[in-house]
């Protein structure tokens, strides 16, 4: 551990790339030996040959097979632990967004090693001690809650476990305590937006907010300046996943040009959904990684689904922790429509373009007289909705022509009265399929 003005812990922060990869290679071992008497990869190790000592590279990780949510689910509650059960101290479960939920267990230097790590995310945006730090996502299982909680008392902040939900309290409490860094989930950062204006206040100078961490769901780039510039502050982009046991496995530094993942602790691949091969840096595909520091339930090439990237070339922060892009969206996230594919994600980036667009909106898919429909119900601001219907038209015009452009289909707009569209107390539904399934298949 070693403490400077820039990073958090300059013994791993500051590592050249061939010390990094000596470093992973030399974990992937541990890991190897650790997941020995796994039920899952004890086997598996066996049928590729594969032991610690024979492990000469990194790639060789690749002859056992990917680990998948079903294989998860499957070895429910307790079937993955590698350590006895009275080492075992936290309990998380994903928050189910894609169906029945998993569990993840921590033993006591699991759940220290993770605060550890958000710490270092935090730090690295210059949040420091003296800081005020409010965590507006829900406790409890989601692991939002706790995992920022426990890296913000370890950096040193003090730590308002504000929680999900309650819009006015929150507001008091950032005035009341001078709030400068939250934690929040994109679309809770819009709706603050509505209340905030309702209540009259003007963030940048009724509060004192200087960052924001944005994270457990897409968000487009405009969202990103939507936010920066209504509360005057910076947003970091935040990733992380129960499985990988929650947020702090990726997270921008004050460049903002991507996600630093930290190679020290989570090792990664990106591979084509289809042919599960690797892709080069710079192509999309889906996301695939393996636990380095976990003990109690170390995870192996793991499929997150999600879509994204690693960006090609170096960070001017000098971190040499390869870079995530923008995660578009879930591979399940994604939808056909007229033989078109399409991330909600790319919905968004068009809409949130529009200035007299507002805070919420949802896709509706349908299907009529036996033909696919993509309805987007739009939330304006409240200045358009009281102007005259010649101007709503007009807007409503733009929208569509926008996303025809962008989506090559031309879908049908609705635009409804600001606030009007349901809210979710944790992450955002953006898209509802209604369509039934075809007569005859
Ligand atoms: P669940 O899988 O049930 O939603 P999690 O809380 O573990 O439960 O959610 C992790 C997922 O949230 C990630 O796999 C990813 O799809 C999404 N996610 C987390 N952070 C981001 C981010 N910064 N950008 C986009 N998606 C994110
Ligand atoms: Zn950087």
């Amino acid at each position: 551990m070693k403490r400077t003005d820039q990073y958090w812990d300059a013994s791993v922060e500051a590592l050249s790339r061939s010390q990094l990869d000596q470093l992973q290679l030399r974990k992937l071992k541990q890991v190897l030996d650790r997941v020995q008497s796994s039920v899952l990869y004890g086997p598996r190790l066996k049928e590729a040959g594969l032991s610690s000592a024979g492990l000469s590279a990194i790639e060789d990780i690749r002859r056992i097979p990917f680990t998948t949510k079903a294989d998860l689910r499957s070895q429910y509650p307790f079937g993955l632990v590698c350590v006895p059960k009275d080492r075992l101290v936290r309990l998380h479960v994903s928050s189910g967004t894609t169906g029945q939920a998993t569990a993840v267990l921590y033993t006591r230097g699991d759940v220290d090693r993770w605060a550890d790590l958000l710490a270092r995310c935090m730090y690295m945006t210059g949040a420091r001690p003296g800081h005020t730090f409010q965590n507006l996502t829900g406790y409890g299982m989601f692991t939002g809650g706790l995992g920022f909680h426990y890296g913000s008392e370890r950096l040193g902040l003090l730590t308002i476990p504000s929680g999900a939900g309650n819009s006015k309290r929150q507001i008091q409490l950032m005035r009341d305590f001078g709030t400068n860094i939250l934690h929040i989930i994109p679309s809770y950062a819009l709706r603050l937006m509505d209340v905030l204006g309702e209540m009259g206040m003007d963030p940048k100078h009724d509060l004192e907010l200087k960052i924001a961490y944005l994270g457990a769901e897409p968000y487009s780039e405009e969202v990103r300046r939507r936010v920066e510039d209504f509360y005057g502050i910076k947003v970091y982009n935040s990733y992380g996943l129960s499985e990988m046991n929650g947020p702090g496995v990726a997270f921008e530094c004050p460049f903002q040009s991507g996600m630093h993942i930290w190679e020290d602790a989570y090792l990664v691949e990106i591979v084509d959904p289809e042919t599960l091969e690797p892709v080069e840096d710079g192509t999309f595909g889906e996301l695939v990684l393996t636990t380095l520091d976990r003990e109690a339930m170390p995870i192996l090439r793991y499929r997150t689904r999600d879509v994204t990237r690693i960006l090609p070339g170096d960070c001017p922060c000098g971190r040499v922790h390869r870079r995530l892009d923008r995660i578009r969206g879930r591979s399940d996230d994604m939808f056909i429509i007229k033989g078109v594919n399409i991330f909600p994600i790319q919905v968004e980036h068009v809409l949130m373009n529009i200035p007299e667009v507002g805070n919420n909106y949802v896709i509706v898919l349908r299907r009529e007289n036996d033909i696919d429909e993509m309805l987007v119900r739009v939330e304006v601001t409240q200045e358009l909705f009281v102007e005259d219907m010649r101007h709503l038209h007009r807007v409503r015009k733009e929208i569509v022509r926008n996303l025809k452009n962008e989506l090559l289909v031309t879908p049908a707009v609705e635009l409804v009265e600001p606030n009007s569209l349901p809210k979710s107390e944790g992450k955002a539904v953006r898209l509802l399929d209604q369509r039934t399934p075809r007569k005859g298949g």
